[in-house]
């Protein structure tokens, strides 16, 4: 697994904002910005931007630096997931899955608590 630089990971900052970051380029990305505070200012500030532009013009307002952290948590849990080896994987599919509709369910119910 190669490492990207600064110049490589901005590339991939709008692709991960829009959820269409994935696989390896996925987990250069977010390996460079935990070790990168440049980098994850930038995210952060480029997250904070196109979100609040959205919510702006629903009227809404939320925590958003909140948001970012769990997008980048959930994301991590989703990249792990395709790379444990295929003993430990099968073990931990279903435990995964558990976690990830519960954050799903949580997010949804977020969404919606604060969408209507
Ligand atoms: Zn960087």
């Amino acid at each position: 697994m190669e490492y990207i630089d600064c110049r490589q990971c901005e590339q991939h900052m709008n692709s991960f904002i829009d959820n269409k970051l994935v696989g390896e380029n996925l987990w250069q990305f977010l390996t460079h910005v935990e070790q990168c505070s440049e980098c994850f200012e930038e995210l952060e500030i480029r997250y904070l931007i196109a979100e609040a532009i959205g919510r702006f013009e629903n009227g809404e307002s939320i925590n958003l630096r909140n948001e970012l952290y769990k997008k980048i948590r959930m994301s991590k849990k989703a990249m792990y997931f395709h790379y444990f080896n295929e003993d430990v994987r099968r073990i931990l599919k279903i435990i995964s899955l558990i976690i990830i509709v519960y954050e799903l369910f949580g997010f949804t119910s977020l969404f919606f608590g604060i969408a209507f």
